[in-house]
């Protein structure tokens, strides 16, 4: 089951994707089936239970190495390596979209299918932050899309959906472009799928990932400001077992090992537990110190937060770490977690 999108007033289910900054919505029987965690060239595929599918890439230069800056763009797609263009701020995308749909050609030829696509006029978009130019293609299927660049956050993002004759490819393509955004907003990046929605701010990169079914586990980094970690268990109550909430997060968390102390609190409704410790220990506190490099700010402020959503039959473990004197994240990661 996928996130519902409750900012979503339309009768029509929608859940809500967001990776890194990306973020739109699907019907809510769609679910997340690629993922890249690239930030400098991002990578989302989302599969209708159907023929249907999305495609989203996009490349970020702010993200990407300076040896490699010049080439972003086009090292997106790995058709146009061959033919590096610098990034600007008025790009001709055609030649990037040209060479995204030549792949797409080569795959109908293969099938022996005849290809045609209509590549429309470049125009601008989004009040003027976004150039775009919007394409559609018939051939082994259809496919409808656009390409734009953001001036705000310099991303190129190509975005396309995917179908078979009888899909209703244009309708789809018209619900999760008109509200797709391509950027953070408000200092705090929204990450969304498999029925998880949460934020963190957006300094925070991702560290690592890891969905397993049942589990879901998010591991977020900023060199001055610490580390979150967040985990979703599914199907609590068997999960859980006879442990209370508060002997889960000591021990699936680290809130014992950190010495906490625990407060009944109340988190998205539920019932929760909350725990606040320290990192001690001359190895966890090296190890703290060197995570923190340069900044030599180690994380050893320990929080975390616990609960049950009985709605959804969902459990949730959020931890952070950060330096002394820096202010608690706690209570605007929990009320940024959506459990129902
Ligand atoms: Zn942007
Ligand atoms: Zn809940």
């Amino acid at each position: 089951m996928a996130p519902r999108a409750k900012r979503d007033n339309q009768t029509e289910d929608r859940a809500l994707i967001g990776w890194d900054g990306i973020r739109f919505t699907v019907p809510g029987d769609w679910n997340v089936t690629g993922v890249s965690a690239d930030r400098a060239n991002g990578y989302l595929k989302v599969d209708s239970p159907q023929t249907m599918f999305l495609q989203v890439k996009w490349a970020d230069p702010s993200a990407a190495r300076p040896r490699t800056l010049a080439g972003m763009v086009t090292q997106m797609l790995r058709a146009v390596r061959k033919q590096p263009e610098p990034a600007s701020d008025s790009p001709d995308l055609r030649p990037t979209l040209e060479a995204y749909l030549k792949e797409t050609e080569r795959r109908a030829r293969k099938q022996r299918q005849q290809f045609d696509c209509k590549i429309r006029p470049q125009t601008s978009e989004a009040g003027g932050e976004r150039v775009a130019v919007h394409f559609t293609w018939t051939g082994g299927g259809v496919g409808q899309g656009k390409i734009w660049r953001c001036t705000t956050c310099r991303r190129t993002v190509i975005a396309q959906v995917v179908g078979q004759g009888k899909d209703p490819v244009a309708d789809v393509a018209a619900s999760v472009f008109s509200d797709m955004r391509d950027h953070p907003e408000g200092g705090w990046t929204v990450w969304g799928l498999f029925d998880l929605v949460m934020a963190v701010p957006q300094s925070f990169v991702l560290r690592s990932h890891k969905f397993l079914s049942g589990y879901i586990r998010l591991e977020f980094g900023d060199r001055r400001e610490g580390r979150i970690l967040a985990e979703r268990w599914g199907l609590a109550n068997i999960a859980r077992k006879k442990f209370t909430i508060r002997e889960w997060l000591g021990q699936m968390g680290e809130a014992q090992k950190h010495g906490s102390e625990y407060a009944d609190v109340t988190a998205n409704g539920h019932p929760a537990v909350r725990a606040t410790g320290r990192v001690s220990g001359l190895l966890a506190t090296l190890g703290a110190a060197r995570d923190s490099l340069p900044s030599l700010r180690p994380a050893t402020e320990y929080e975390a937060c616990a609960w049950e959503c009985d709605e959804t039959n969902k459990l949730y473990v959020l931890q952070t770490w950060r330096p002394r004197g820096a202010s608690s994240l706690m209570g605007d990661l929990v009320a940024r977690c959506e459990c129902h």
